[in-house]
């Protein structure tokens, strides 16, 4: 199964593996020095508010389940709750609020208010191997793949737009007014997104695997072939991911480049230029290969609806994350969430004119921005990770 290396279009996108293979060593060369950066590093998430859906006690006691925080002293003025919450949070009236989280229309997913919460150095806090398993993960994971039932009727819908009930249900089976040829595109987008990135976490924690025997940490190579190469489509939604965030970061290149990395940290601004030159470099690749149509999708005299439905999903994926019962995988998940969803905002709620930065400079939060960054270096590295097992499958004595 390692040696099947997918080959042609990428479906649904206008891009081929290949093109993804030939920047792949390029663009996560300039990721990882750019998620090292002060900006890019420091993400602030509140991973202590209830789950909405049940109550959780599959609470991960092992070590790696744990995160170290950053106290607020340590993070640049401007980056700290008390300056954020006034230039950062909505107007009230744009804004559909719960206890410590609130989504505006255009959300595909709920944010933090930043008012709560914690600073995290993700460097510090790595994806990786961490032992949560059985039950509890289950049990989120296929809640996340039941998200995956569209077809409500407009007006439950808006009922359920309408409502700031917590948490918001898309899942009623009720009769559908949707075409089926449109909802089930979706419907695959949806889980194309969700597998590639249960498969992306999937990479990275058999990648980074504490061997409990020799207590030494070092890939597993049957833990990779077990549940992401001999399921040869779950890797195909990794590279789909990948152009769907490459294609957003392509989307957002003004924005970003003229959007204020600075940490102030010195005179010079040394770092912040490098910051810029790195994210530069990362967004002409984006616009050489990421290549996705997304105007093929929320198109026809249901598209509105479809659309909101989607968004309801997502946003019910951000809030599932609450329920995850072990701190650094619920950190990732809430930060891969929130990137795949600020992709979904940027490429299905914003026309050329609001990513134009001089006209609204406001369109995104810093943690979106961090969010975005952060998952497309998890994409990549998934990637890259892949070709370590392909060395390893291929010298491994039982290749035949
Ligand atoms: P799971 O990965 O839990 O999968 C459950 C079932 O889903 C499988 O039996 C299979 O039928 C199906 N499935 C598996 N992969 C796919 C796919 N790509 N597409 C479609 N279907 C699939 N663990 C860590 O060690 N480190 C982490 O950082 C980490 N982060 C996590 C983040 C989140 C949000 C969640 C929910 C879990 C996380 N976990 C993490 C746990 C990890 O994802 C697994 O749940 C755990 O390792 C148990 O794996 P499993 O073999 O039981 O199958």
């Amino acid at each position: 199964e390692c040696k099947h290396i997918p080959t042609g279009p990428i479906e649904m996108t206008q891009c081929d593996y290949e093109s993804i293979e030939s920047v792949e060593e390029d663009l996560y060369k300039h990721l990882h020095e750019l998620v090292a950066t002060p900006f890019f590093r420091h993400f602030r998430v509140d991973l202590y508010r209830e789950c909405p859906f049940w109550e959780e006690n599959g609470f991960c006691m092992n070590r790696e389940c744990g995160i170290t925080t950053v106290d607020e002293s340590e993070i640049p003025e401007k980056w700290r709750a008390a300056s954020l919450s006034k230039v950062e949070l909505p107007p009230e009236e744009l804004r559909n609020s719960l206890p410590g989280c609130y989504y505006k229309e255009s959300d595909y997913c709920f944010l933090d208010d930043h008012t709560e919460g914690d600073h995290v150095d993700l460097i510090a806090n790595p994806e990786q191997f961490t032992g949560y398993s059985g039950f509890p993960a289950n049990r989120i994971w296929s809640t996340i793949y039941n998200e995956n039932c569209f077809g409500i009727s407009e007006l439950d819908l808006k009922a359920k737009v309408d409502s700031d009930d917590s948490p918001q249900s898309a899942n009623s089976p009720t009769k559908s007014s949707l075409n089926e040829a449109q909802q089930c595109l979706e419907k695959r987008v949806y889980y194309k997104i969700i597998s590639g990135l249960h498969a992306s976490i999937s990479i990275h924690l058999c990648h980074d695997w504490f061997n409990q025997t020799s207590g030494q940490w070092m890939p597993n190579l049957e833990c990779f072939v077990s549940r992401v190469a001999s399921h040869p489509e779950r890797l195909k939604y990794v590279y789909f991911n990948t152009v769907l965030v490459l294609r957003a970061v392509a989307r957002l290149g003004p924005y970003l480049s003229a959007y204020d990395y600075c940490s102030c940290n010195s005179e010079t601004h040394e770092e912040d230029r490098f910051t810029l030159d790195r994210l530069n470099k990362v967004i002409e690749i984006a616009q050489n290969v990421g290549q996705f149509d997304e105007s093929s999708l929320f198109k026809g005299e249901d598209a509105n609806i479809v659309k909101e439905e989607f968004k309801v999903h997502f946003r019910n994926v951000s809030r599932i994350m609450d329920c995850v019962g072990c701190d650094k995988c619920r950190l990732w998940g809430k930060v891969q969430t929130t990137g795949v969803a600020t992709a979904l905002k940027v490429l299905f709620e914003m026309d050329e004119k609001a990513l134009d930065p001089s006209t609204n400079s406001n369109l995104l939060t810093r943690l979106e921005v961090v969010a975005l960054i952060n998952t497309l270096h998890r994409f990549t590295e998934s990637l890259v990770y892949v070709n370590d097992f392909r060395r390893m499958w291929a010298e491994a004595p039982n290749d035949e």
